[in-house]
Parts: structure tokens; C-alpha cells; sequence
């Protein structure tokens, strides 16, 4: 535990409430893993800080065992002791801790969604410091994730630079403006943080509510760096339409926000190595897509009657951000054109949950459409990979992968141009983009109109331009989604932010 090893690259620790594959409810959990694994491929030294939760996929875990330290830390006035674990998921080094608390925090059967989630993470950002302090690392950039450990930024530069861990810069980023975690001021209290100090305006103070605190806008003020994860989402969030209440804040702090698109985990979605798939395939050899659709169809007892017949997927969460209502509409607006729909989500949102169950009841039967209302990764990778069309009609997008994942898998984009949507899919009739960029169908107003054309534009290019077609789907494979760009630009970042720190030092 005590043991760093010297290296030139820089030592960077994630703080985060997910990882994939073991920890993975959205996208955050995607990016921890792929960033992590691309800056350690670049040479750095990479670690992971997650909480031990009972619902991990523990068989994804190696080398999964409790050291011999007990990480005392405080919370609501008194000192709890946590039991910390390391294990190695996906190659990157990771610490999980168990906090022996009373409120059996992360031994809930869910990541999220608990009513004391606000207590659950602001403990877990303290014990987190808590355990670099005492095992006496002395990383270069703390990375910490969305409302739920943006309380380290503030921890961080209250408590624990005047405890001597002072050798980090943070990095802050948000994954989604629309979660902010905020709380009844006092709440902040629990974790050690000064309550008067905080709730001010220009600290955590909640834009819109007096007495209450903001941990994301915390993270913005505290931290040294603050990024998201598209550059047209940071211009969105910069906006009164788009900022959910914390454009000026942004604004306050432009220079050091930046919007970085994500990438995506190109080992972990290779069509070409896909253990999942019926049959593997890449872009110099696409036969096995069909194969796979052939396959699908079989699998959810789809019509296999029409080989031609296009195939439109959707691979979501539903909740309002994804345009359930344009969601439900491409279902029904599919089968109009003669296509054949299936949709892979689950809500979190019980009215909409139940709205879909109805939904799917109706089409259990049905030759050309199937809605499976759950979350699971085996089939979402069958569906990339079966799809000839996936559609993304997001009312905002901060970056999205599924977008980038399909074409991994030779699918074909139907998005609406919103945050990194914007950033990623080019419409294959945009002629002011060049050509080598075009690789989907895009459209604006998040409206039936608005997607009716994007669809009915793919439907004919499919039925009518077979060669294109075949032409577009090699060119969306080749396309490089990796995180290397990502990286490169996350590692400048790290670096300026680290070299300003040497020489404030030096000056001092
Ligand atoms: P968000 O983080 O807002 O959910 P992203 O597009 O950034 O959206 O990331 C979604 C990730 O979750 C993708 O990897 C996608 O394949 C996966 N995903 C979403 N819904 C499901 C589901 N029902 N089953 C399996 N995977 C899903």
C-alpha cells in the first residue's frame, strides 16, 4: 500500500463511484476505464479509488484481496474504521473501501438511487483522501467524478493540503449537468466540511436555493481543472438554457473549463474479437454483421423473411434527456416504413418503466418489433452488432457512446445534433462537412418532423443505394473512436495544470 514506484509519467488517482465493467450504471463508469487504461498505455501511473459495493460483478475482479491497514476516517463527529481492498479490473490497479458504518453504505444492491446518497458519497470522497493521506501517495492530479465525489475538491483544499497532502492538482469532471446532488446545507457538515465557509454564493451555495449546497458547483470553484465530455455540451452548459442552474458559475470559471470528447474502450468493443456475437467480423470483412442480424432475429423471434429488411436498434436508459417520446414514436414510425425495430432499456423512472411495459406487452408477439426492458450487456452487443440503424434522438447529450459504439460495429447513427452528438455524427448529406467526417443521419428539432426525415433519409440511401450503403458502413468502422486523441488531450491538461503548481512553488 505504501509502495509508489518511481516513474516519469505522472501519478494520477481516479476517485470515482463507477468503473466498467464491474461498477457500470451510464457512461461515467465507461470513462474511468478507458481514460484510465489510455494514460496508462501512455505511460503513467494510473489508480482507481471506488466504493466496495455488494452488487459489483466480482468475477471481473483479479487478484481481489483485503490489506492489512485499517483507514480510520471521520464522519458526523466521530472516526469510522474502513477496510480497503485492491484488485486489478482491466489491468488498472484499483482500491475498493468498506466502510464499517452503521449505515451499511455500499451494501445496498444498487450504486445509486438510495435516500441517503448525499451521506453514502461525501463519506466515501472523505475516506477516499483519507486512504491516499495515510498510505502516504503523493499523486500529481486527483481525478474526481460528477456530484458524487466533487466533494473531494473541496475536502481536498480545506482539509487535506493542510494535512500535507498537497501534491495534487484536482480534476473535476462532470459527466452530466443534470444531477447535481444538491442538499440541505447542513448536510455538508457530516463529512468535516465548514457549513459557514461553504454556503456562500461564491462557494457551494445552490444558485437557486438559499440553504442549500451544491457539490458540483463546489467541484467548478475547488478544482483546479474542470472539464465535460463534449466541447458543444461545454458551450451548452455555458448557456441559461442549458447550464440547469450553473451557467453563470461555468462562466465565472471559462478559463479553466474545457469540453473534451469522450472515446470509447476500442478493445472491450471490437466486433472483431466480440466473444458475444454469433459470429466475429471487422470492416475488411463485414459478411458476419448479417450473420449476426440473421441471428438476432432468431434469437427474439423476429421475422427472418426479408433479409433486407432494415433493422433500426435502440440501446438506452429511458429517462427524459434520451427523448423518450421520439423514442416511442421511431418504434412506431419503423414499422410504417417497414423496418423492424427492437429497443433495448430500463428506466429508472417509474411512469415511463411502466409506460414501455405496456408498450412491449403489445409488441410481445409482434414479427418486427421487440422491446426488452432491462439492462444487459451481452445483448446490447448483440443488437450493435444485428443493427443496421441506431437512433439517438437525445433532447441534450453531454457526450453519448452509443453513437460511437455502433459504428464500431458498422450501425449507422440516426442522432439529434445535440452536446457530443454534435461532436461525432456528421450527417451523410451535410455538405459543409468534409466527406471523411459524414457518417450518419442527424437532425435538429426535437420533434416527430425532425426525426421522420433523418429516418426516412436512412430507410432510402438503405433500400436504394445498396453500395453506398455497404460503402458507409466500412467507413463508420474505420472511424477512430479510440480514447488515444482523448487522452493525449486529458494528459496536456494534467500537465499544464501540474507544471503552474512547480512553478508556484518554486516562486514561493
Ligand atoms: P448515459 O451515460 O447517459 O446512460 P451514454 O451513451 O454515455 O449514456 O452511455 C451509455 C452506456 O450504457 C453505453 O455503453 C450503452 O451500451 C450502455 N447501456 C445503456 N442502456 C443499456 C441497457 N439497457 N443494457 C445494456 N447496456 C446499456
Amino acid at each position: 500500500l505504501l509502495y509508489s514506484p518511481e516513474r516519469s509519467g505522472l501519478h494520477v488517482i481516479h476517485i470515482a463511484a463507477e468503473m466498467a465493467p464491474v461498477a457500470k450504471v451510464g457512461g461515467l463508469g465507461d470513462v474511468v476505464t478507458g481514460l484510465g487504461k489510455a494514460l496508462q498505455q501512455r505511460g503513467h501511473l494510473v489508480e482507481v479509488i471506488l466504493p466496495k459495493y455488494d452488487c459489483m460483478q466480482y468475477e471481473l475482479i483479479k487478484d481481489l484481496r483485503v490489506l492489512d491497514v485499517v483507514i480510520e476516517s471521520f464522519f458526523d463527529g466521530q472516526l469510522f474504521e474502513n477496510r480497503i481492498w485492491t484488485g486489478t479490473v482491466e489491468g488498472l490497479p484499483v482500491y475498493f473501501i468498506e466502510p464499517h458504518h452503521p449505515g451499511n453504505f455500499f451494501w445496498r444492491g444498487q450504486f445509486y438511487g438510495e435516500r441517503d446518497d448525499f451521506k453514502r458519497f461525501s463519506f466515501f470522497s472523505r475516506a477516499a483522501l483519507e486512504l491516499i493521506l495515510q498510505a502516504g501517495k503523493k499523486p500529481d492530479i486527483i481525478h474526481c467524478h460528477d456530484w458524487q465525489t466533487a466533494f473531494v475538491a473541496p475536502l481536498y483544499w480545506d482539509l487535506y493540503a493542510p494535512k500535507g497532502l498537497n501534491s495534487a492538482r484536482i480534476c473535476f469532471t462532470c459527466h452530466n449537468f443534470e444531477y447535481q446532488g444538491t442538499a440541505p446545507a447542513g448536510e455538508l457538515g457530516s463529512c468535516g466540511l465548514d457549513v459557514h465557509h461553504l454556503n456562500r454564493p461564491d462557494r457551494m451555495q445552490d444558485n437557486s436555493s438559499h440553504d442549500r449546497v451544491n457539490p458540483i458547483k463546489g467541484a467548478i470553484v475547488f478544482s483546479n481543472i474542470v472539464t465535460t465530455v463534449s466541447p458543444t455540451y461545454a458551450q451548452e452548459v455555458r448557456t441559461a438554457e442549458g447550464g440547469k442552474g450553473l451557467h453563470s458559475t461555468l462562466n465565472t470559471y471559462a478559463r479553466k473549463f474545457v469540453g473534451v470528447l469522450n472515446g470509447i474502450d476500442t478493445d472491450a468493443w471490437n466486433p472483431a474479437s466480440d466473444t458475444f456475437l454469433k459470429v466475429q467480423y471487422s470492416a475488411f470483412d463485414i459478411d458476419g454483421k448479417a450473420q449476426n442480424k440473421e441471428a438476432l432475429k432468431r434469437k427474439l423471434g423476429l421475422s427472418s423473411a426479408d433479409v433486407r429488411q432494415p433493422l433500426v436498434g435502440c440501446i438506452t436508459r429511458l429517462v427524459p434527456q434520451k427523448g423518450v417520446h421520439l423514442i416511442r414514436h421511431a418504434l412506431y414510425r419503423t414499422l410504417e416504413l417497414g423496418g423492424q425495430f427492437v429497443l433495448l432499456g430500463s428506466s429508472p423512472v417509474p411512469h415511463i418503466q411502466r409506460e414501455f411495459e405496456d408498450i412491449a406487452n403489445q409488441f410481445q408477439n409482434h414479427e418486427h418489433a421487440r422491446l426488452l426492458l432491462k439492462y444487459d450487456e451481452s445483448l446490447s452487443r448483440l443488437i450493435y452488432a444485428a443493427s443496421d440503424m441506431l437512433i439517438i434522438p437525445s433532447i441534450f447529450e453531454p457526450c453519448g457512446l452509443t453513437q460511437m459504439i455502433a459504428m464500431r460495429y458498422g450501425t449507422i447513427p440516426i442522432a439529434r445534433k445535440t452536446g457530443g452528438l454534435n461532436d461525432s455524427v456528421f450527417d451523410v448529406d451535410d455538405d459543409s462537412v468534409p466527406e471523411e467526417f459524414r457518417n450518419g443521419f442527424t437532425f435538429f428539432s426535437a420533434d416527430e418532423q425532425g426525426f421522420n426525415n433523418a429516418l426516412e433519409r436512412a430507410f432510402s440511401y438503405y433500400r436504394n443505394n445498396g453500395e453506398f450503403w455497404q460503402q458507409l458502413v466500412e467507413k463508420v468502422m474505420k472511424m477512430d473512436f479510440s480514447w488515444n486523441s482523448s487522452a493525449a488531450t486529458y494528459e496536456e491538461l494534467y500537465e499544464k495544470a501540474v507544471s503552474r503548481a512547480r512553478a508556484a512553488n518554486r516562486a514561493t
